[in-house]
């Protein structure tokens, strides 16, 4: 089973292809910033420092995150392959790769590519599901409106999803998270996809080519 980095502009759709992904070959689906997500809501003394930093669109400092994602990929059901969704994105992140993963490195990395212009707009008009994490549009939104067709849980805006956190996301990853793929590059585990089409054909194109680098 596979060990797989997926990382992206915010809003390029990474939660909803790398879901389907995860599902393709069966392991765990880590979104770090879904975990942060949970911490919140569970109204932890962490969930409520991490929610600082989120609603104002900035990263946690790496070291929280290099314990967070270590801790989780010694769950047992991450012994065989994981996908990290949101993990590394900071060149210290990066570095501390080896830590986190153990003996068994990454296989690849794929950064899915969609422009900044495209994803602005996507975001702006993005909802989400607060329970279930499903995520809808102003354009397709759930069929009875502010509630989840998957789970009933309340579809709402995220509060990171406003122009200036957006803005400031944006930055981070242009300054912070772009960098890495030639860090990627350089150990032969990058792959870019084409994310700025229909999202069934970007599954479609993502499945592909992974499915064609992990052939033996
Ligand atoms: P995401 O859903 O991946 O866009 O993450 C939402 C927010 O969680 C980010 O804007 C950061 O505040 C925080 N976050 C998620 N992953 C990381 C990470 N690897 N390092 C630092 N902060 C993170």
């Amino acid at each position: 089973m596979p060990r797989l980095i997926v990382f992206g502009r915010q809003g390029a759709g990474k939660g909803t292809q790398c879901e389907r992904l995860a599902a393709h070959y069966g392991v765990p689906h880590i979104s770090t910033g879904d975990m942060l997500r949970a911490a919140v809501r569970d109204g932890t003394e962490f969930g409520r420092k991490a929610k600082e930093y989120m609603d104002a669109g900035r990263l946690l400092p790496d070291d929280i995150m290099v314990g967070l994602v270590g801790e989780r990929l010694g769950a047992s059901d991450a012994t065989h392959g994981w996908l990290l969704d949101g993990f590394p994105r900071t060149p210290g992140q990066a570095e501390a790769l080896g830590e986190v993963t153990g003996d068994a490195p990454f296989d690849l990395a794929v950064d899915l590519d969609v422009p900044e212009e495209v994803v602005v707009e996507r975001l702006s008009s993005r909802r989400v599901c607060v329970e279930c994490g499903a995520i809808y549009s102003v354009a397709s939104p759930p069929a009875t409106p502010g509630v989840c067709d998957r789970c009933g849980g309340e579809v709402v805006q995220r509060a990171d999803d406003t122009e200036e956190a957006i803005r400031s996301r944006l930055a981070d990853y242009a300054q912070q998270t772009e960098p890495l793929k030639e860090w990627f590059d350089a150990r032969g585990k990058l792959l870019v996809v084409d994310g700025n089409a229909p999202t069934d054909e970007v599954s479609a194109a993502l499945i592909a080519a992974v499915d064609a680098r992990l052939a033996p």
